[in-house]
């Protein structure tokens, strides 16, 4: 069986990469979403297991001495980590894993899984960002100057990743990424093959 595609989506903060991933999870239903294992407490209407893995920092800190995380990060103050043996197993079964994970983790995947791609999600503008993180209301304003710091600073990882979709409208960077996807499929060397394997090799 060919394995299924790992896809990184990453990106700096607050550009969306949640909403994004959420569109194309109904485009693409054979798509999955791994589950991340955190140490941020549940907000209202998620519960553990759907949106996360709730968990405590000392709990965490053991999971990543026994090596656990295929990658983990520390974003704002909390810890956030992908479980290597969920990932293998989805990836073993042939379905498309999609891992919505900050800057640093995407770094740590690609190092360690060649054959990922990466998504580079960026803002119209980093005056749109700016606007968003504002928006989103979850920003005292004396942070907001800091965020937009650490996003500049993200922004520069663009050149590290495979592919940069702008998230201006949600719905028309969920399309380019499945349309990236189905594209990948095609790659023969990601095992595709033409009607009876190609023919007689005389
Ligand atoms: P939130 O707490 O708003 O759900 O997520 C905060 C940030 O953590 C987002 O940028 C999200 O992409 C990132 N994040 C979520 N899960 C993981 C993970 O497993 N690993 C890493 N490195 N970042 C994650």
């Amino acid at each position: 069986m060919v394995e299924g595609i790992l896809l990184i989506i990453s990106g700096p903060s607050g550009v969306g990469k949640g909403t994004v991933c959420r569109k194309l999870l109904q485009l693409k239903k054979t798509l999955k979403l791994s589950v991340s294992t955190t140490t941020r407490s549940p907000r209202p209407g998620e519960e553990d297991g759907i949106e996360y893995h709730f968990t405590t920092a000392s709990d965490f800190k053991k999971m990543i001495d026994n090596d656990y995380f295929l990658e983990w990060a520390v974003v704002h103050d909390h810890y956030y980590g992908t479980r290597r043996d969920l990932v293998k197993r989805i990836l073993a079964s042939g379905q498309d894993l999609i891992l919505e994970i900050d800057i640093q983790g995407a770094e740590q995947v690609r190092k360690q899984v060649p054959e990922a791609i990466s998504i580079f999600l960026a803002p119209p503008s980093m005056e749109a960002l700016e606007e968003r993180i504002i928006g989103r209301g979850t920003e005292e304003p004396d942070r907001i100057a800091g965020r937009m710091a650490t996003a500049r600073q993200e922004m520069q990882a663009y050149e590290l990743y495979d592919y940069i979709v702008i998230n201006d409208l949600v719905e028309d960077a969920a399309n380019l990424i499945d349309s990236i996807i189905d594209a990948e499929k095609c790659k023969v060397s990601r095992g595709a093959r033409p009607p009876g394997g190609g023919g007689d090799s005389k």
